[in-house]
């Protein structure tokens, strides 16, 4: 279902439009709009929301606004593309593409957006991705095919077989675990959190990451606490929420020493939610600290691959950020600790009664 705009002002113009005309946009599976000549929003589909194109019941995306403008003053339809932000922080965009009709007298037009762009520009991260994982396959499945090699050569000397099928062993699961996250990531880069829709708590978020993370927190000795809570929701996708908040906090304790503390918190500030997740471990020099969300980036290799790590977790965070509109950020001190931070837009704030 659409949504009119209901002030009595706009009552006549709403008048124009057909009822008829209004039902066949509600039953089409692109998202519309119909502007009045002064920018108000008569009529838009209810996913609209969603698109960052409307504020106060007005156009606020200056690249749509200029296209409506030429429609009325040529007359002409017009189709085009434009970048909306996906939320008010973060470098996320959405790229959409734009048909423009006068379809009144009186200069109603009516806008009908498409989400081709954004399937595009999908297709080119997936050809980039293919060819980047293929390149990370490669070490794991030669080193298993050297061992497997080796182990039937020394198959008559019982001590070196054991050595050598707990080698295969590990790089099996080394290479388990580097398929699910490239599956985790792959995934992420095929849907859009965005088009779900779903109220995610974030609250929930954060106890389900924390109890996933429980068995090893307990190995290393490592307590997790819950700090300080803001109770509200976000607009999205619960399963990639979950997977974000579970990265970090796995890090914070494979980066950590044991016996240390992590804390996981939450803030509300100008409808923005602040997720922390704050470490004492070994910390990250400043030159780096750009380059960890990159794929397959570890600031030490063998570290990374002893605690079982894949170099994706910190990329698959960014893209959750980006896919919700907003972003990840991180502070960090060598010797001192971590903290990053998940940064979303709120759709509301539990207020206590
Ligand atoms: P990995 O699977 O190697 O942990 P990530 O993408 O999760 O991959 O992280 C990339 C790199 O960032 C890690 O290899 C590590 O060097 C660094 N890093 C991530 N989180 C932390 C942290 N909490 N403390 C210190 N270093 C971290």
């Amino acid at each position: 279902m659409g949504w009119l705009n209901k002030k009595p002002d706009d009552q006549v113009e709403q008048n124009l439009i057909p009822a008829v005309l209004v039902s066949t946009l509600n039953s089409l599976d692109r998202e519309s709009i119909i502007v009045n000549t002064s920018g108000k929003v008569l009529f838009a589909t209810e996913k609209i929301q969603l698109l960052n194109l409307i504020n106060e019941g007005k156009i606020s995306s200056e690249e749509l606004l200029a296209l409506v403008r030429v429609v009325r003053r040529t007359g002409q339809t017009q189709e085009g593309s434009i970048e909306v932000a996906r939320g008010p922080i973060g470098s996320g965009k959405r790229e959409l593409q734009i048909t423009a009709a006068l379809i009144s007298p009186d200069g109603l037009v009516l806008v009908i957006i498409d989400d081709e762009g954004e399937k595009q520009r999908i297709d080119a991260i997936r050809r980039d991705f293919i060819t980047n994982i293929s390149h990370e396959l490669k070490t794991p499945i030669q080193a298993l095919s050297l061992n497997s090699d080796a182990l039937l050569e020394i198959k008559n000397e019982p001590e070196r077989v054991v050595a050598f099928a707990n080698k295969i062993k590990l790089q099996t699961t080394r290479l388990n675990d580097l398929v699910r996250e490239i599956i985790n990531l792959s995934k992420l880069q095929d849907s859009d959190p965005l088009d779900m829709a779903d109220q995610v708590d974030i609250t929930d978020v954060i106890k389900e990451a924390i109890n996933q993370c429980e068995a090893m927190a307990e190995i290393r000795k490592i307590e997790v606490e819950l700090g300080e809570m803001s109770d509200c929701a976000v607009v999205g996708n619960r399963e990639q929420l979950v997977m974000a908040v579970h990265n970090l906090v796995e890090n914070a304790i494979n980066y950590s020493a044991d016996g240390t503390h992590v804390s996981v918190s939450t803030r509300v500030e100008d409808n923005i939610v602040e997720i922390l997740v704050k470490d004492q471990g070994i910390g990250i020099v400043e030159e780096n600290l750009d380059r960890i969300f990159e794929r397959f980036y570890r600031v030490d290799p063998a570290r990374s691959r002893a605690t079982g790590g894949t170099g994706l977790g910190l990329s698959i965070v960014k893209h959750v950020c980006k896919n919700h509109g907003g972003e990840v950020k991180v502070w960090s001190s060598l010797g001192v600790g971590s903290t990053f931070a998940i940064r979303l837009p709120i759709v509301k704030e539990k207020v206590e009664q």
